[in-house]
């Protein structure tokens, strides 16, 4: 089991999660990337449990501000 943590409000909607894993990922109406399913926290930041990272491992290195974080 792995937590998908993004830093929502920091995200500059570059895209490159969108394009590295467009399963997990999408461009919302705001300009900033949305994890799918995810829940917002109260801090603003959207969390998922999924139970493999997959793709998503290499949208932790990639994104440019780093505001994606997987526990
Ligand atoms: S890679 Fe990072 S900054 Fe770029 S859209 Fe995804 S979460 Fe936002």
């Amino acid at each position: 089991m792995a937590k998908i943590i993004q830093n929502h409000k920091d995200c500059i909607g570059c895209g490159t999660c969108v394009i590295l894993c467009p399963k997990f990922w999408e461009i919302s109406d705001d300009g900033k990337a949305i994890l799918k399913g995810a829940v917002k926290k109260e801090n603003g930041d959207l969390e998922l449990e999924i139970d493999e990272i997959g793709c998503n491992k290499d949208t932790e290195d990639a994104c440019p501000v780093k505001v994606i974080k997987i526990e």
